[in-house]
């Protein structure tokens, strides 16, 4: 098998997709690797680590993409990516399917087989392969970080000679995996920490973590197939918000990280309660790009509303590239380590995590979704 490794071209995007320990596994396996020229200096790799590694440097984009077999991304192609690739060749990578299906109507129409990280199921089997996880637990560490950056006051409790400085206030809200992380990391920064998610599931994971769990019954399903959140109706969010406000407007920090797969996110915090929020409070907008917890929050920008600073990063697993990188990359050659049989790629649609994370394969769009966005328009 060859596998292709190039620049990611999106943005501000640093993480590479193989990192060399991983690279020599794949070579040890009998697989070729070429890594473009430079494509890990994001992530403070250089060609040479790569080559001390086993792989390929590629010099000529598409002499190396034309060889390929596998070419494997972080971020979504850009169609000056995708010009290069050729019918029968796999593409795997974070591709956000729901949220660019014209990307993959295009990398269909070009008989390329699409691979979406995002879509291997949240099982058990898949655990190793999960980069949503290993990704989404940076991005709730960094969301901390930056918040004990733009707070004007500490985070632990402070006894000293010069008077007692109480903890900071931490509140989470939407404790999947990036929220547990930033609960796990503010409470290591010594911060008083509650948490809030519709899902009763995670009450004991919060707890364990040494964080207040945020009980609020509401009268509807709230948890849909495979574990993940439904969206609830706009009442149910409603008396949410009523009963959130109080713990919001007594946080110092508030962190919102829910998300509801395929939907724009849910609106936890709305202006009125930030107005009631004190001066120098920090929220940190996780989900920003997809819609935003926070009312007003900017994607990639800082506004500041009512004295209170409101962050929207995006890409946080990006800032953190070395580590980011070095987890993805696992979860990237275990993936592809379950498509060799006897050292041949087989896609074997019986299996359900190779089901799943192909979204096209043979012109043909798989993933129902995907097929139904795509659909032309009946007049
Ligand atoms: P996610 O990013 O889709 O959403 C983040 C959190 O927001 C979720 O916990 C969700 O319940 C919450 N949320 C959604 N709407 C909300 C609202 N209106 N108010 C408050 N909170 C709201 O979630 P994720 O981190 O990707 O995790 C999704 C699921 O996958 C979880 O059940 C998680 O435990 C599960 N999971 C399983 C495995 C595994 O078994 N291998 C691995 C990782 C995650």
């Amino acid at each position: 098998m060859k596998i292709a490794v190039v620049n990611e071209t999106r943005g501000f995007e640093r993480r590479v997709a193989l990192v060399p320990s991983v690279v020599a596994t794949l070579v040890k396996r009998g697989w070729t690797v070429t890594i473009e020229t430079g494509a890990g200096l994001g992530a403070n790799i250089s060609d040479q680590e790569f080559q001390a590694a086993g792989a390929v440097i590629g010099h000529n984009k598409a002499e190396m993409l034309a060889a390929a077999d596998v070419i494997a991304k972080v971020s979504p192609p850009t169609p000056e990516e995708w010009q290069h690739w050729q019918a029968g060749q796999i593409v795997v990578g974070f591709l956000n399917p729901l949220g660019m299906p014209q990307t993959i109507g295009a990398l269909n129409a070009r008989g390329i087989t699409a691979i979406s990280m995002e879509m291997i199921p949240r099982t058990s089997r898949a655990q190793s392969m999960d980069a949503l996880s290993s990704q989404a637990s940076i991005a709730g560490y960094k969301a901390v970080i930056l918040a004990a950056e733009a707070l004007p006051r500490y985070f632990p409790m402070l006894t000293t000679a010069a008077g007692t400085i109480p903890p900071a206030k931490v509140l989470v809200m939407g404790a999947g995996v990036a929220g547990l992380q930033a609960i796990a990391t503010a409470r290591r920064l010594g911060a008083l920490v509650e948490a809030y998610d519709i899902r009763p599931a995670v009450k004991e994971e919060v707890q364990s973590l040494g964080a207040k769990f945020i009980e609020i019954t509401l009268k509807e399903e709230t948890t849909a197939q495979g574990g993940y959140a439904k969206e609830i109706s706009q009442n149910a969010q409603e008396y949410a918000r009523q009963v959130l406000t109080k713990h919001v407007q007594e946080a110092d920090v508030v962190i919102t990280t829910a998300q509801v797969p395929g939907k724009k996110a849910p609106l936890l915090v709305t202006e009125e309660m930030i107005a009631g929020m004190k001066p120098g409070s920090v929220i940190v907008d996780l989900v920003a790009e997809q819609g935003g917890n926070c009312e007003g929050s900017q994607p990639g920008q800082t506004i500041e509303k009512h004295g209170v600073k409101i962050l929207g990063p995006v890409n946080l697993p990006s800032t953190v590239a070395v580590h980011a990188s070095q987890l993805y990359s696992k979860n990237i050659s275990n993936f592809l380590q379950l498509l060799v049989k006897d050292g041949a790629i087989h896609l074997d649609f019986g299996d359900d995590i190779i089901s799943s994370a192909c979204v096209c394969h043979g012109g043909e769009v798989r993933h129902p979704r995907v097929k139904e966005m795509l659909a032309p328009v009946q007049v």
